[in-house]
């Protein structure tokens, strides 16, 4: 089956969750239900760009969301200390002594424990 188009599509479905989320606050007969869609009226409003990088981009800017994080080494700082591979609960970071460590995507469980035992800000989050 392919892939849904989200970059296409994510417009359409922000704008038709805008509208169904105003049509419901309008014809809401109860007070909850008037006012259940502002946080998403709000957020649409003010952190519309935060909800194009999420869904269309795959990002997280603010660096939260730790499913769409991405953690790489910088084999131009790493000084393979291997303090990062013996660090990674998912055995995620190959490498050997004293040469450039690499962090396998597929395997890494977005813990963090690599860039807190870096002591060369060889790795980074994005
Ligand atoms: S974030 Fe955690 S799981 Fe991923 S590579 Fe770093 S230490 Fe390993
Ligand atoms: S801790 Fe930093 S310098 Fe050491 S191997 Fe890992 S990325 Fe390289």
């Amino acid at each position: 089956m392919k892939e849904p188009e989200y970059s296409a599509m994510s417009p359409a479905v922000a704008k038709a969750v805008e509208e169904l989320a105003a049509f419901i606050k309008e014809n809401s007969l109860c007070g909850l239900g008037q006012t259940a869609p502002n946080p998403v009226l709000s957020t649409l409003r003010y952190f519309r760009d935060e909800y194009v990088e999420h869904i269309v981009n795959k990002r997280c800017p603010a660096g939260v969301c730790r499913a769409l994080l991405t953690y790489q080494i910088d084999p131009v700082k790493c000084r393979g200390c291997t303090a990062c591979a013996r660090a990674c609960p998912a055995g995620a970071i190959m490498g050997s002594v004293k040469n450039p460590h690499k962090i396998d995507n597929e395997k890494c469980i977005k813990c963090g424990s690599c860039i807190e035992k870096c002591r060369f800000d060889a790795v980074s989050r994005t």
